[in-house]
């Protein structure tokens, strides 16, 4: 998910890009670079990480240009490092790209390209556009025709821009999966991913649809089809503020978090998973891989939300790898000498990879030699660094402080770990082909339950005076039941609590009348019909019963007041869509009764004290 930004016209265009480029980090920092042409030669500045340091990099260079193109990566091919930063140039540097996207047919393009006498300098998908470009020009078509031929010789997906020193008066565009648009200005253009990396400079956009290739110069812009038919684009005066568009048109950051979802989990997975080998790949874990899979024991440490992912990954741990795995409070666990050994490995979740207990955590398990892993989503932070080896989310940055989206990607990532240490050890092909079969379903089976919104808003508003919740759940969704209480403590100030839903019987149901919610987590499962059991024991005692359950179960309709029907999934995934609907109650709740749901009284985003 990288970001791309282009600029065109009569001012210093390194600004403009720098800037840009930074608006669009939420897509990927891996690496970053900018290709721009001094007196019509290419000269391209690249490195590994942040914006930030290729900032500093060009203020040492003093590089000045009025048309140039800049890039922040995701990896998706080759590792993160200077040489498969983007811009890409041909062999002679005349042509140079960036590129968002995924070229599927890379490697029979490459192996081509190799024949006619190509020479690749990066391990990129992203290259072989740049060279494909190149060889039908060398056949005498012109610039635009060679990049048309060339994108339709591609299979995948591609938001990319590209210059041509030989034609220093344009840049031209194309998109196809991949998101674009082009910002309008008075003798000046500009490319980039998103609208929030151009609103500094204007608000008339172009939004770029899939087919669509289009030559931006500084005083006008012409648009045509991958076939090569005119079009006419509409552009467009976009009234939003810099802070909503960072809101993406929704009114909190944390309703934003949510309805993302479908993309934030797939780019948790995205590149992850191979159908043929039914199983993950997941780099960050190469050089440790074998030594996870001969574990004796595996502890995840984690705090507040991350805690709950981990005992998730405790049940899919235990299921998957049989290995035994403890679940343990990073506050907890540092305090108590605990018992460490080398030959265990200890997981280390955090979102924003600062928590200060988590940290020292990890430095208590490394002083004891055991294999230490961090799962978080700030690339770069302070766990990811100090583990020995680790596994990115992806989420994006996530800005609400009650963790929703970073939630469901860490749930991802500890279910692709265990996809691929299964089949490390005992797991089928058979078996680790259905499980990829199903992550490749729960995209679009968040976007269904997304779709439920309005009807969890309707169902919040019955319960938005409650003085108390109960959120019930088994197995797989005792967790997800804590997380549910969590996420409405955090917002709502509403007191809930979550308990395995057999727990219920020795003791919390004393609290039961016709004045408590009760929130059953019941999807069709081995553990369903003993669910089924605890919503009649609340029923009798006349609590209000709110069940998530799944599409096709007609039964629970006749004993809850409520339901939210979801689609299935295997029981390893389904807290990745149980928990959805509990974060929209809690959020509806929150703002029906008027509460800041972005910043919560007493709390902080990343918890860096003790
Ligand atoms: N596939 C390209 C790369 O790995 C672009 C990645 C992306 O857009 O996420 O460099």
């Amino acid at each position: 998910m990288c970001g791309i930004v282009g600029y065109i016209g009569s001012k210093n265009c390194i600004p403009v890009i720098l800037g840009g480029l930074k608006r669009l980090e939420y897509r990927g920092y891996d690496s970053a670079g900018v290709g721009v042409l001094l007196n019509g030669v290419s000269k391209i500045v690249k490195n590994k990480g942040k914006v930030s340091l290729l900032e500093k990099k060009l203020e040492a260079d003093k590089i000045e240009s009025t048309i140039g193109i800049g890039h922040t990566r995701w990896a998706t091919h080759g590792e993160p490092n200077e040489i498969n930063a983007h811009p890409h140039a041909n062999q002679d540097g005349t042509l140079f790209l960036i590129h968002n996207g995924i070229i599927e047919n890379y490697q029979t393009l490459k192996k081509q390209l190799r024949h006619e006498g190509y020479t690749f300098r990066s391990d990129t998908d992203s290259e072989v556009i740049i060279h494909l470009i190149e060889s039908f020009m060398k056949k005498g078509n012109a610039f635009q025709k060679s990049v048309r031929l060339a994108l339709s010789e591609v299979d995948g997906t591609y938001g990319l821009a590209i210059i041509n020193s030989k034609e220093p008066d344009r840049i031209i565009a194309a998109r196809k999966g991949s998101p674009l648009v082009i910002g309008v200005g008075e003798k000046e253009n500009y490319i980039a991913s998103d609208v929030s990396a151009l609103i500094a400079h204007t608000k008339n956009i172009v939004y770029v649809e899939d087919g669509e290739i289009v030559e931006v110069y500084a005083d006008k812009f012409v648009a045509k089809t991958i076939l090569d038919e005119d079009i006419e684009k509409d552009v467009i005066e976009v009234s939003m503020t810099l802070e909503e568009i960072d809101k993406g048109g929704h009114p909190t950051f944390m309703i934003k978090e949510i309805m993302e979802q479908h993309e934030s989990v797939f780019n948790s997975m995205r590149g992850r998973l191979i159908m043929d080998e039914g199983t993950a790949k997941l780099g960050g874990l190469d050089t440790v891989v074998d030594r996870l899979a001969a574990s004796k024991r595996i502890v995840i440490s984690a705090c507040g939300t991350s805690w709950h992912a981990a005992l998730v990954g405790e049940y899919m741990f235990e299921q998957f790898l049989r290995i035994p795995t403890e679940v343990e409070y990073a506050s907890e666990f540092r305090y108590r000498n605990p018992i460490i050994q080398p030959d265990d490995t200890i997981i280390f979740i955090s979102q924003s990879g600062e928590t200060a207990d988590t940290l020292a955590a990890l430095r208590e398990a490394k002083r004891k030699r055991a294999l230490c892993l961090g799962v978080c989503n700030v690339v770069g932070s302070s766990v990811a660094r100090e583990s020995d080896a680790g596994v990115y989310i992806h989420a994006g940055p996530e800005i609400g402080v009650a963790s929703t989206k970073a939630f469901t990607g860490q749930l991802v990532v500890l279910a692709l770990i265990t996809l691929l240490v299964a089949r490390k050890r005992d797991l089928s092909l058979a078996d680790g082909k259905k499980i990829v079969e199903e992550f490749n379903s729960i995209p679009d089976k968040i976007r269904k339950i997304l779709e439920l919104n309005d009807q969890i808003e309707r169902i919040a508003n019955d319960f938005k005076n409650a003085k108390n919740f109960l959120y019930l759940g088994r197995g797989y969704n005792f967790p997800v039941a804590l997380e549910g209480a969590l996420k409405l403590k955090e917002i709502s100030y509403i007191h809930a609590e979550g308990y395995p839903a057999a727990e219920m019987k020795h003791g919390p149901i004393a609290l039961v009348d016709e004045n408590m919610p009760v929130v059953f987590i019941a999807p069709k499962d081995s553990t369903y019909d003993k669910i089924i059991s605890n919503i009649e024991e609340i029923r009798a005692r006349k609590g209000k019963i709110i069940a998530i359950a799944n599409e096709n179960d007609s039964e629970i309709d006749r004993l809850a007041d409520y339901t939210v029907k979801i689609p299935e999934t295997i029981r390893m995934l389904m807290p990745i869509l149980t928990v959805i609907p509990l974060q929209l109650l809690a959020y509806h709740v929150a703002v029906k009764k008027g509460l800041n749901v972005d910043q919560p009284r007493n709390l902080a985003k990343s918890v860096t004290v003790e």
